[in-house]
């Protein structure tokens, strides 16, 4: 493993622009379990039921319930060290960009400026029926005792500006990754399973356009075969003895 982190640390050190690629596995040591390992959210509410735009139209009360237990991890959860990491990496001019699939907002807080959220943010909801824009404490409180939250301004209901299954992602912010994917020197690729489209196609578009990839994951993703360097491990292990090493070499 030594030899890999020094390994990516030279490839840091020769290049132009560097992109991170982020998914749930970045966030589990903070506390926000991922949805498809075992005892995963998915395991026990079944996405097509819990998770649909078209499930939540017709039957909001089912999303409402799961984020019952899914809002307090997230309200809760601080940046940890492999947020950090990317953070310090961003100020050593080595992360231009995070290019996130989470909705956890973890890498604003740690100090990343520049940041993609693919499937957007638990942070604000919007009225289906009027548009108007709430606050996460505001919806928080619509929703005390298992209340679907309701619109203050027309009683419509409120649905959070996260993208369920079978809605589209928010097509500049996509364009933009893309863009990135395409033009960066590196992606790291850190704790995504890449089994979501189209944020898995992204390290793709980076190999088409000879990126070198550098994938961190406990586990194999379905995309290994396109990797550079893969470094197993967890995330907020591995990340910041990349930084480590990444300093040792530049002198920074
Ligand atoms: P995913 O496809 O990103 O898979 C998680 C990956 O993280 C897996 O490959 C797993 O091996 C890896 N992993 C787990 N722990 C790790 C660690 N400590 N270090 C490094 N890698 C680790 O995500 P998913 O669970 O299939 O979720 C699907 C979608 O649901 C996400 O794209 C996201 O939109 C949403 N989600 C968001 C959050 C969040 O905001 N924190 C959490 C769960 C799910």
């Amino acid at each position: 493993m030594s030899d890999e982190i020094e390994r990516v640390a030279r490839i840091l050190d020769a290049a132009g622009k560097v992109v991170a690629l982020t998914g749930a596995g970045i966030s589990v040591e903070s506390g926000i379990p991922d949805f498809r390992s075992p005892g995963g959210l998915w395991t026990r509410y079944d996405p097509s039921v819990y998770a649909t735009f078209e499930s939540f139209v017709n039957d909001p009360s089912r999303f409402w319930e799961m984020a019952e237990e899914l809002n307090p991890l997230l309200e809760n959860a601080e940046p940890n060290p492999a947020h950090c990491a990317l953070a310090e990496l961003e100020q050593l001019g080595k992360c231009d960009a995070v290019i996130t699939q989470n909705i956890d907002h973890l890498h604003q807080r740690a100090g990343n400026t520049d940041v993609l959220e693919l499937h957007g943010t638990y942070r604000t909801g919007t009225c289906l029926t009027c548009y108007t824009r709430h606050e996460f404490e505001e919806i928080k409180e619509l929703a005390s005792d298992g209340r679907i939250p309701h619109c203050k301004s027309c009683g419509g209901v409120i649905k959070p500006d996260v993208v369920l299954f079978g809605e589209p992602l928010n097509a500049p912010v996509l364009h933009r990754a893309i863009e990135l994917a395409t033009a960066c020197d590196v992606m790291l690729v850190v704790g995504a399973g890449l089994e979501v489209f189209p944020a898995a196609s992204l390290p793709t578009y980076a190999h088409r356009s000879h990126t070198e990839l550098v994938f961190v994951n406990i586990a194999e993703t379905a995309f290994d075969d396109i990797a550079d360097v893969r470094l197993t491990g967890k995330a907020g292990e591995v990340l910041p003895r990349l930084v480590e090493a990444y300093r040792a070499l530049s002198g920074n």
